[in-house]
């Protein structure tokens, strides 16, 4: 891609734009004009003659915050596992946006095109201030950054005090990863992710272990995420799924079992039944 001074002062008015410049393969083969950014089309797998994920069907829109709950086994981290480039399906399609074909992409090739994953256990570097785990976070995006002038080092560090101030760890900046809390963590590492500038969202049981107050924060965080974002959230605490999700989806023996809202769902006798036999 050419960089011109122009289009550079231009993405300088704009921070947003700064930020996708900063992720130029997201931002240019992404197309998400049909409003949606992933589609999961007719998916399988078996794992030794077990069938994981049996016909999965699965869109999220742009912007979309989209809870997936389901009973142990259902295949929500297979699910996961294929958008991220971990697992290969058996057969069935699996598009980021109009124009990614994921099965055709390696997990590298995922990550870069703009999908992050938040593991359930927390990986910081303990020994690192919050401030430089960020800053290291961002570390791939260094040699285009090298390439432009100091305004753009500004708008690094003003991304990294955004990101701080997101995940509530502004007054923490120049303490150790390591001596936060396990809720901190988590947040830190979504902030992490989020220095990558991800145009989807994986979260995999983001509030096990933590504290009632740290939940409602990690909520809001989510909540917040959304629009700019789409996030996908696996979780099994219904009170966090009821205070974060407009969209639940109930996945059940590798299949969505139903979708809608989450007073929907709960009193739904498919979904009552399949919970009562875990
Ligand atoms: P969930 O995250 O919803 O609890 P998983 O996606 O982890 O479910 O697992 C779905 C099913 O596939 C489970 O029965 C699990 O044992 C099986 N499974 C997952 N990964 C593998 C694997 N690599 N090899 C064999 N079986 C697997
Ligand atoms: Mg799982």
């Amino acid at each position: 891609m050419g960089f011109s001074v122009g289009g550079y002062l231009e993405a300088i008015r704009h921070r947003d734009r700064v930020f996708d410049f900063l992720a130029p393969q997201a931002s240019m083969n992404l197309d998400v004009s049909k409003g949606y950014i992933l589609y999961l089309e007719d998916i399988n797998v078996s794992f030794d003659g077990f069938k994981a994920i049996n016909n999965l069907n699965l869109y999220i829109k742009e912007g979309e915050l989209r809870c997936i709950i389901g009973p142990n086994g259902a295949g929500k981290t297979t699910m996961m596992d294929i958008i991220t480039g971990k697992t290969r399906p058996d057969s069935g399609s699996a598009w980021f946006g109009q124009r990614l074909n994921l099965l055709e992409m390696d997990e590298p090739e995922i990550a870069t095109a703009g999908i992050g994953r938040k593991f359930q256990k927390p990986t910081v570097f303990e020994e690192h201030t919050v401030f430089d785990n960020l800053d290291l976070a961002m570390a791939g995006n260094k040699n285009v950054m090298a390439l432009l002038n100091a305004r753009l080092n500004t708008a690094q560090k003003e991304r990294i005090a955004e990101v701080m101030e997101m995940i509530g760890l502004a007054d923490h900046r120049y303490q150790r990863a390591g001596s936060l809390s396990h809720g901190q963590k988590q947040w830190l590492e979504i902030g992490m992710l989020l220095m990558q500038n991800p145009k989807l969202l994986l979260v995999d049981e983001p509030v096990a272990g933590m504290t009632h107050q740290e939940m409602d924060r990690t909520a809001e965080l989510l909540n917040s995420l959304a629009g700019r974002h789409s996030v996908v959230v696996v979780e099994h605490d219904m009170d966090f799924v009821r205070s974060i999700a407009r969209n639940v989806t109930v996945l059940h023996q590798g299949s969505v079992l139903m979708e809608g809202t989450m007073d929907q769902v709960q009193s739904d006798p498919k979904v009552k039944e399949v919970y009562l036999g875990e």
